[in-house]
């Protein structure tokens, strides 16, 4: 392994690596740095906690001067919280150079952003959105630009700034030297690669080891008739932190319903807004709840290092993709399993995920994976009683008794559930003030509840109470009224209060979530004539 000073950083930006406590280049570094000082385009593959930003951020700094009075450098990210912590890195690093940052984002005063800029800076790191409203308005001339940066160009692409990044990247020098990280190379991001770079140097560098010896494999064959059972078997060895992986949506969705009464469980899908995916996956890496079942499209770039089990409850259908599911665990040290539930028809893909990982893959039968215990956050609500369960349909989701010790947690330590909620302006989208927090009775019993979301908003009744539990886990939420632009819900009276709170002011589209208390006098029968049931 080289030295940060072998690698041919700049004495001045090496002094500062230094002083941030690195002693060692991390592998994306080693390959990046050597390339990008050599002025090449780098193009790499790498997700969160590889050492990514130092990875462009030294070469840049080693590259560029200080004090021109226009910035000489640029990064893209996308979202307020990555351009922030990006920002706070390079002003790290830039302690003895003397490079001068700042971080633009949407949601903040475009005033004292713009006034900052005025002073000088020599590099900006930036959201698309504001980045290019400040072109437009003559405060951010991006013309002297030798350096760009794109940093997780999967996520800018998955949220929808192509046409941003276009008009940025339309407006900067042609010469210039541009580099891009992401944690996946879809499709769209190589066409991005092709229209923005030149001939780059391709890296792929994962935290991820998917053959890892520390993950055993295993796999179940299965009638489809039979998963949920083999499923609901292997979440029964002990307590699993678990993902499961559905090939769809609706499967996804199914699910979450199967699932709901026995564990605290929450979805992650590529329909859901960033936001959501982001608020599903703090509580996941936090230990809030146990189960995530997930698409492999919202399951990208997953930053979490405890996980126990994996579950291909659909088999992929490539070994890349099996590959990236199993390396969500035996991460960190730590060791876990991935287990497949494979049908007759799949059987030949087992012997294409051995040669693909090199690993034996052993038959087992559900009750045969280990037992695997992990420290929840608050133990007690993760698994509910692990009883016998029949088949439910969505239609059947039924009134729930409400876990006690997760509601009385809320109840004590409300702001602990409001914290949960995306704070205002935490992405560049639309955000608007957080509503009050409604009064709700507590006694026995259940509320029936407001929401101003509907068939309106292009939502099922099983995305609704998707959208009540994310990650609360077992609200207890019962019936369910989908009307047009608004729905009703039933939840016991102890829980109401913290589910409200969690999810009053939160984003849906450009709608802020609001939930209240329903009108005494709506009645079931009245509801359903105006909101009438279904999906
Ligand atoms: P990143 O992948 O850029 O988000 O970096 C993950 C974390 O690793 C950050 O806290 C960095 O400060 C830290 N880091 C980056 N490079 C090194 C290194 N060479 N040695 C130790 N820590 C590092």
């Amino acid at each position: 392994m080289s030295t940060f000073v072998e690698l041919g950083i700049s004495s001045k930006v090496a002094d500062a690596v230094r002083d941030a406590g690195w002693t060692e280049p991390t592998p994306v570094q080693c390959a990046a740095i050597p390339a990008a000082l050599e002025g090449k385009d780098v193009l790499a593959q790498a997700q969160t906690g590889t050492g990514k930003t130092g990875a462009y951020a030294l070469p840049v700094l080693s590259r560029i001067k200080c004090g021109l009075g226009a910035p000489q450098a640029i990064v893209l990210a996308p979202t307020r919280e990555l351009a922030v912590q990006i920002e706070n890195e390079i002003y790290k690093l830039s302690r003895y150079s003397g490079h001068k940052s700042v971080a633009v984002y949407g949601g903040a005063s475009i005033g004292l952003q713009a006034s900052r800029l005025e002073r000088g800076v020599d590099l900006v790191v930036g959201t698309p959105g504001r980045v290019k409203d400040m072109m437009e308005r003559g405060h951010l001339d991006l013309s002297f630009v030798s350096e760009a940066v794109l940093d997780e160009a999967d996520r800018m692409l998955d949220m929808g700034f192509s046409e941003e990044l276009d008009f940025i990247m339309d407006a900067l020098p042609k010469k210039r030297r541009t580099s891009l990280f992401s944690a996946t190379m879809a499709p769209e991001v190589k066409k991005a690669a092709a229209k923005y770079m030149f001939n780059p140097t391709e890296l792929l560098v994962s935290v991820d080891e998917p053959c890892s010896d520390l993950t055993k494999q295993y796999f179940i064959p299965v009638s489809r008739m039979y998963k949920f059972e083999r499923l609901a078997t292997v979440l029964g060895r002990g307590n699993p932190k678990t993902i499961v992986f559905c090939q769809t949506k609706k499967m996804v969705d199914e699910l979450i319903i199967q699932l709901s009464g026995d564990y605290k469980s929450a979805a992650m899908h590529g329909d859901m807004p960033q936001m959501r995916r982001d608020r599903v996956m703090k509580n996941f890496r936090n230990d809030m709840f146990q189960v995530l079942i997930a698409t492999d499209v919202a399951a990208r770039g997953l930053d979490v290092n405890n996980v126990d089990l994996v579950v291909n409850y659909d088999v992929p259908p490539d070994s890349d993709t099996y590959m990236h599911r199993i390396g969500r665990t035996g991460r960190a040290g730590k060791e876990g399993a991935a287990v497949s539930f494979v049908t007759k028809m799949e059987d030949r893909r087992i012997s294409m995920y051995e040669r693909a990982t090199g690993k034996e893959i052993m038959r087992v039968r559900a009750e045969d994976i280990p037992v695997m215990d992990h420290q929840f956050t608050d133990p007690e609500p993760v698994v509910k009683e692990k009883r016998e369960r029949r088949e439910r349909k969505p239609a059947e989701v039924s009134a729930e008794r409400p876990r006690a010790a997760e509601t009385e947690r809320r109840e004590r330590n409300p702001a602990e559930a409001s914290a949960e909620r995306p704070r205002a302006a935490e992405t560049e989208r639309p955000q608007v003030s957080v509503s009050k927090p409604v009064k709700v009775r507590e006694k026995k019993g259940s509320v029936i509840l407001q929401i101003n979301l509907g068939r309106d908003d292009g939502l099922t009744r099983v995305q609704i109470a998707q959208f009540i539990t994310d990650g609360l886990g077992g609200t207890g939420i019962g019936r369910i009224g989908l009307g047009e632009s608004s729905s009703f819900f039933e939840l016991p009276y102890n829980s109401a209060k913290a589910v409200t709170e969690a999810i009053n002011g939160c984003s849906y589209g450009s709608k802020t979530v609001t939930v209240q208390e329903a009108p005494q006098k709506v009645r079931y029968a009245e509801r359903s004539r105006a909101a009438p049931s279904g999906n």
